[in-house]
């Protein structure tokens, strides 16, 4: 677990009494809205999963958790807070990755669970509108059996909430596709810390009046509101899908076969996912499963289509997969024949990130790199450890392996050390150098995970100065007491 040796608790924020206890206990009514460690003797079990992170990486210490039903509700928690100086953290499904979704000290936990509720869903236009605590994958099902789609899906599905995704901008599986949610997403309601209840959730596509103050709660990362609900345009769902899963020998040859896929595929391609070896090697020891393609190749890919008319996409990608084979860039491949291979072939990709904490721990770094030089990083990493005695087979080691998987579509790499414990030397080994070489080559040091409170000290490393000073403006504007998510990026 890290602690933070570096930060101290704010003492402008109050501390927690009764009387706050008593005032929110009277708000919510209900004793399963709140988690209290406080008043009513919440151990430590109950809060643990509030406090600790995903990666259990990062731990607060909250007491105190809130589970609003209603945006009047969150509107009245925030007002009384930012009276009283308490701090706050926003909490949807606890997935994000940069520690940002948990307190530092004893912030109160606001979340999102008991806000579910799908609002509104329009079957001409595909615009749906839903409370911020839906979790992802309910509002995928939910749009499926209306022929539509959710316009993000990421392998934390089942768990993580769309006013989470929001807060996070989160990329994920299907950005190549249907861009980033700052286009898809067409309206918020957001609480400001002082309780105004932000309305903005437009349901129109073309909205041309001023500031478009919604896009800076989406990748805002709870520290200047707390969004309650989104309205966001859902495609239309693809009625042919098909997956295949390609070994590659070199990064040389991914690339090219990349391009192939852009150019022969176009329309219908809709994910292309890099996977090295040793992902895949981590993945296969851990699941102890079957490997999709016979022996072992440096590079995988994973290329999905989805169109309209199945005899058409399956000719397209046959074609395609013959061609990138005549040429060699592809050595071997397969392609799922139903849904149950096509899930498996999904989950060859999926599964990485739950697998790689298996030994203990991971550093992560989710970047942004132009597509040419982007899995040198990894090489680059790799070698570092190695040459500094910290990288090998035994426990005396701190590093496992050094993996490169990701969105290849979207030029992101999520760079990835398994390793036995956190370790002060693995730390000093990787930062700042890996923040120096994506900043030399102008990549971004956080592509979709956000900063949290991970990549707090690294944010000059993509945002220059004006930038930043612009954002702390922000932030005075909206949050004067700075009550929302403190200690994080901002
Ligand atoms: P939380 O983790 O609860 O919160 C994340 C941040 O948003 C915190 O700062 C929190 O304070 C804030 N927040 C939460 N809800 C609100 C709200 N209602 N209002 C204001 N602020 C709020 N990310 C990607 O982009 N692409 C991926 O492919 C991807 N894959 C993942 C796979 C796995 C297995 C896991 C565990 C995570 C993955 N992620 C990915 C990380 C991603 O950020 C989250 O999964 C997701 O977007 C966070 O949603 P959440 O509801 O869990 O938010």
């Amino acid at each position: 677990t890290d602690s933070y040796p570096e930060i101290k608790r704010d003492s402008r924020f109050s501390q927690i009494t009764k009387e706050h206890v008593d005032y929110f206990k009277e708000l919510l009514g209900k004793e399963s809205a709140l988690v209290d460690g406080v008043t009513a003797g919440a151990t430590e079990d109950d809060l643990e999963p509030f406090n600790s992170d995903w990666m259990r990486k990062y731990r607060g210490h909250c007491r105190l958790v809130l589970k609003p039903a209603s945006t009047e509700e969150v509107s009245k928690i925030l007002k009384y807070c930012n009276e009283n100086t308490l701090a706050v953290v926003p909490q949807g499904g606890n997935t994000g990755l940069v520690g940002g979704s948990v307190p530092v000290f004893d912030e109160i936990v606001v979340s999102t669970s008991r806000m579910n509720q799908i609002r509104f869903f329009d079957e001409v236009s595909g615009v749906l509108v839903a409370d911020a605590g839906v979790v992802l994958e309910v509002a995928d099902q939910y749009l499926a059996e209306k022929g539509y789609i959710f316009p993000l899906d990421l392998g934390a599905k089942g768990s993580c909430h769309i006013g989470g995704n929001v807060s996070t901008n989160a990329g994920g599986l299907r950005l190549l596709r249907y861009g980033s949610l700052h286009g898809t997403v067409l309206g918020i309601e957001a609480v400001l810390p002082n309780g105004t209840i932000l309305d903005d959730l437009s349901r129109l596509r073309k909205n041309n009046t001023g500031y478009d103050l919604k896009q800076l709660f989406i990748g805002g990362e709870g520290t200047i509101g707390m969004i309650t609900a989104v309205s966001i345009h859902c495609p239309q769902r693809s009625k042919a899908i098909n997956v295949a899963f390609l070994g590659l020998e070199s990064y040389e040859k991914l690339q090219q076969t990349f391009k192939e896929a852009k150019t022969q595929l176009g329309e219908i391609l809709s994910a292309f996912e890099l996977m090295d070896s040793q992902s895949q090697d981590i993945f296969h020891k851990v699941k102890e499963n079957k490997r999709p393609l016979e022996g072992e190749h440096p590079f995988y890919c994973l290329i999905e289509t989805s169109g309209s008319n199945s005899e058409h996409d399956s000719e397209k990608l046959e074609k395609f997969l013959e061609d990138v084979m005549t040429k060699e860039l592809v050595t071997d491949g397969v392609v799922a024949e139903n849904e149950t291979q096509l899930r498996s072939l999904w989950s060859q990709r999926e599964g990485i990130t739950e697998t790689i904490g298996h030994w203990g721990g991971v550093y992560k770094y989710d970047v942004s790199i132009p597509i040419k030089d982007m899995y040198k990083l990894v090489e680059d990493t790799r070698k570092r450890l190695e040459d500094a005695g910290l990288k090998g087979e035994s426990d005396e080691y701190p590093v496992v392996d050094v993996v490169g998987y990701g969105h290849m579509g979207d030029s992101n790499l999520h760079l990835n050390i398994a390793v036995r414990r956190y370790d002060k030397e693995v730390e000093a080994a990787l930062e700042p150098f890996v923040y120096e070489w994506i900043s030399e080559r102008n990549g971004s040091i956080s592509a979709e995970h956000g900063l949290g409170i991970a990549k707090k000290k690294y944010i000059g490393y993509s945002r220059n100065e004006t930038t930043v000073g612009l954002m702390k403006q922000i932030k005075n504007l909206y949050d004067p007491n700075g009550i929302m998510n403190p200690y994080k990026y901002i």
